[in-house]
């Protein structure tokens, strides 16, 4: 992945935009690697629940203390400590022009509850990224996944090593995860279809959502997420 240079960087309109931007998108669309590439361009803080969670558990807040004994006999944190910790983290001053969102809001609840928080640090609609990608092409991207055991990983479709099965870099053998074969990601994409679905239509039905074609390679993509980001308007 190429990173991004100086001068590039922050190039766009979303500097004091005071937005939240948030991408929607299956398993292997390409949502961690485009909110990267967004934290980066815009020079905005990249959030996820799961950062989150590690450091109200690290500095040992209220909600760090109700979440952990949750989260250590594996039982789903409920709403009301994730929302809690969300409208702290936004209320910190980095998120003062915006942020990048991946992986939040999963529920209509939740997604209800970010866009009140939102209005109350007069904030303007987010901007919903939906990362679309054919099911075939998912599929192929998934499945074809090869990781070595430094984690360098592969795709022996679109970006397979030079010799077949071994890592370029360190010569050990490509796994193929169990996690990547096609019946749990056939799974992993109907779990996703149930739960995002009610989202889209959520943000759709509110001129929040745009749609993005994900099925290029991740330098096309970004560039089309460029154009609708610089295009956004500050709100009023
Ligand atoms: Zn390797």
């Amino acid at each position: 992945m190429a990173a991004v240079t100086a001068d590039q960087a922050g190039a766009g309109g979303l500097q004091g935009l005071g937005r939240a931007v948030i991408l929607l998108g299956p398993p292997g669309a390409g949502k961690g690697t485009q909110a990267q590439r967004i934290a980066q361009r815009y020079r905005l803080p990249h959030l996820s629940t799961g950062d989150m969670f590690r450091d109200n558990i690290n500095c040992d807040t209220a909600l760090g203390r109700r979440a952990k004994p949750l989260m250590e006999r594996g039982e789903l944190v409920p709403d009301e400590i994730v929302l809690g910790m969300v409208e702290d983290r936004i209320a910190q001053s980095d998120c003062e022009n915006g942020f990048v969102f991946d992986g939040f809001p999963r529920t209509l609840a939740q997604a209800g509850d970010l866009e009140r928080i939102c209005r109350q640090r007069k904030f303007g609609g987010s901007i919903v990224l939906h990362l679309v990608v054919q099911p075939e092409l998912l599929m192929r991207r998934l499945t074809g996944r090869r990781i070595c055991k430094s984690g360098h990983i592969y795709n022996i479709y679109d970006r397979p090593p030079k010799r077949e099965g071994i890592c370029d870099f360190d010569g050990t053998e490509l796994i193929h995860r169990p996690d990547d074969s096609e019946a749990v990601i056939r799974e992993r994409l109907l779990a996703y279809d149930a739960q995002t679905l009610p989202l889209v239509d959520y943000y759709r039905s509110r001129g929040l959502l745009r749609s993005v074609d994900a099925m290029p390679d991740a330098d096309t993509v970004a560039e089309a997420i460029r154009k609708i980001l610089d295009g956004a308007e500050a709100p009023q």
